[in-house]
């Protein structure tokens, strides 16, 4: 067997109700879903559209899935009669497509901006300046999506500082918008090599895949 249930232990005890786990099961089995769920975790994250529909199908209703990877315009109607969280919308464009398919199911999708913190250029998302630009009287008037909060990705690095510096900068623009926006509650960042730096800077949901499933044998 390979979910790590001791790390998984460990980590609901390290966040104590203070931040949500997310559960990274892409790639991996049903069967190790049900390991974690049969524990009580009910918060799974999927990055691949057609993966999460067929895990969606086979695996209990109560699951929150929540989407964390890079979604594209054409496939939003895929997951929107289900989705529970968006984390990856990065564009005004992918919001007006949720709620379009938002509506079509009649019920209304959370969302989270990805906001681009990392260093590296290959990552998605709006920079500091366009998220703070951002017209929220636009936004709130959309009627089925409801933007509750931001997601964000250190760089692939060992620097602790780098790392401790991106988290930061996210944790600013976060209180900023708060400000702007009640609806801005979750702050989604960290994941298994990064998480404790975040919860430091105010993360209240973590990803974590690999702590708990394993390494991916597979490049995806
Ligand atoms: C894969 C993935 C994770 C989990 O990564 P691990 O390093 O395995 O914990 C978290 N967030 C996003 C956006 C991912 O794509």
């Amino acid at each position: 067997m390979s979910v790590n249930i001791t790390a998984y232990q460990q980590i609901i005890q390290l966040l104590h109700n203070k931040a949500t786990l997310v559960a990274v099961s892409k790639t991996k089995p049903i069967e190790d879903i049900e390991t974690l769920y049969q524990l009580g975790q009910r918060s799974f994250g999927e990055n691949y559209v057609q993966e999460l529909v067929e895990k969606y199908t086979q695996l209990p209703k109560d699951i929150q899935w929540h989407f964390i990877g890079h979604l594209q315009s054409n496939k939003v109607k895929y997951i929107a009669p289900f989705v529970y969280l968006i984390h990856g919308v990065d564009s005004i464009k992918l919001l007006l497509e949720v709620n379009k398919q938002a509506i079509k199911q009649n019920r209304t999708i959370n969302c989270l901006l990805q906001v681009h913190i990392a260093t590296e250029e290959t990552k998605f998302g709006f920079d500091e300046i366009e998220i703070l630009a951002i017209n929220w009287a636009e936004i709130n008037a959309l009627t089925n999506v409801k933007v509750v909060g931001l997601m964000g990705m250190a760089s692939f690095t060992n620097d602790i500082k780098i790392i401790e510096s991106e988290f930061k900068q996210l944790q600013r623009i976060y209180q900023k918008l708060q400000q702007q926006n009640s609806s801005i509650q979750l702050l989604s960042m960290g994941m298994s090599a990064d998480y404790t730096i975040a919860l430091q800077y105010g993360s209240n949901m973590v990803r974590i895949g690999s702590t708990l499933f394993g390494n991916r044998v597979y490049a995806k």
